[in-house]
């Protein structure tokens, strides 16, 4: 489950999971959550498997980054900016991470309460 071959969303960025594919560039997939917590819900993914946060080198800064651009381009472009959204990044047990592939989330589409869960 935490190497690439049974990665559930290795197999999105391989074509073998059912996903609605909304974003694709070379090195980032966005897909819609399969349980949306707001209007909007997508996730952006490294379409290189890395596991976490917690995984990330130095050498995956420009990666890292290119995720959050791609996620708040997408939500400018869908025209989400100017009321605002949230972008979540869980790790591990306690920040609830579930799949262990890393991913921002983005949501949007209504008011979102602080503090989290
Ligand atoms: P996290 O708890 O941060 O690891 O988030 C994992 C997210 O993946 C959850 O919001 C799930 O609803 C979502 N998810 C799980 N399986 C799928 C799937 N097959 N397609 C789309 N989203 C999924
Ligand atoms: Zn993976």
């Amino acid at each position: 489950m935490h190497t690439p071959e049974g990665c559930l969303f290795c197999r999105a960025v391989r074509g073998e999971l059912g996903v609605s594919r909304l974003y694709e560039d070379e090195a980032v997939l966005g897909f819609e959550d399969i349980r949306p917590q707001a209007p909007l819900h997508m996730l952006f993914i490294p379409k290189r498997h890395v596991a976490s946060t917690d995984a990330l080198t130095e050498a995956d800064s420009a990666l890292a980054g290119r995720l959050l651009w791609a996620a708040a381009n997408f939500a400018r472009q869908r025209g989400y900016a100017e009321d605002g959204y949230r972008l979540v990044v869980n790790c591990n047990a306690h920040g609830g991470q579930t799949v262990f592939h890393l991913h921002v989330h983005l949501l949007a589409g209504r008011p979102l309460g602080w503090p989290p869960g």
